[in-house]
């Protein structure tokens, strides 16, 4: 299945979205889409309506340098446990809202990741069970202030700019994530190309890491890293992302006005 949340002429709604192309509809679910949604009868095609961010996340965890290539281009080297950081809900937005560029850097970032959704409430999953949390997997954008990163040594400024989580299209229930491809264009020239078959610590080990320190909420997103080719974006940019089996996230970048 796979879940949105939109906003139509009568409220913001969540939704299973249905067919392909063209043909897409938004079928309205009753309250919130975990567990086994219900559906309220309405329904509205897809084009009709405004993609918002697929999920409202209690907060957002990161991997940072979880491809070897991309620890490679950064000049550092892989570390053996994951390392994670938190980006502010406050930094998520939706498909087609603005990246807004802050005046303080001058080196912002795209970085291609695939998310996952987290389903159910949960502590100190074990790897064995960590795909019985998870509703599902959507695209993200962890957008960075590199210029920041390196000022700070540490990331919470870099990363948590409003406007620097990116997620969607929407959410895909049914997908085995460890070998998907992972592409990220600006302005269609492709800039990152990956699988998610390289990550360095995988789905089950990020979500036993992850939970071995915080309880997870339903809707809590996971960022898992980001491939090699990372690199900067500016005012008038569109950035898209596309993970294999989700679809294409993507956003253009402003200045701040
Ligand atoms: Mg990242």
């Amino acid at each position: 299945m796979r879940l949105g949340r939109i906003a139509s002429p009568d409220g913001v709604a969540f939704v299973s979205i249905e067919g392909e192309g063209d043909a897409r509809t938004a079928k309205e679910i009753a309250e919130h889409p975990f567990g086994t949604p219900t559906f309220t009868g309405r329904s509205w095609p897809l084009a009709d309506v405004r993609l918002l961010a697929p999920i409202l996340a209690s907060k957002v965890i990161a991997i940072g340098k979880n491809y070897a290539a991309h620890v490679a281009e950064m000049g550092g080297e892989a570390p053996k446990d994951p390392v994670i950081f938190i980006k502010p809900n406050t930094s998520i937005v939706g498909p087609g809202a603005s990246i807004v560029l802050p005046p303080s850097s001058n080196e912002v970032h795209y970085e291609g990741e695939l998310a996952i959704v987290i389903g159910r409430p949960c502590k100190d999953v074990p790897a064995s069970k960590a795909y019985d949390v998870v509703l599902g997997y959507t695209v993200a954008n962890d957008v960075s202030a590199r210029d920041h990163q390196k000022h700070d040594g540490q990331w919470t400024r870099a990363k948590g700019h409003d406007t620097f989580c990116p997620l969607g299209p929407w959410i895909e229930t049914s997908l085995d994530p460890s070998d998907l491809e992972i592409k990220t264009e600006v302005d269609g020239v492709v800039k990152q190309q990956s699988r998610t078959s390289l990550l360095l610590h995988d789905i089950p080990k990020i979500i036993e890491w992850v939970s071995a320190v915080m309880t997870l909420l339903p809707g809590d997103v996971i960022l898992t890293g980001t491939p090699e080719g990372v690199g900067p974006m500016t005012d008038g940019d569109s950035v898209s992302i596309t993970v294999e089996g989700i679809g294409t996230l993507t956003n253009p970048v402003a200045a701040k006005k």
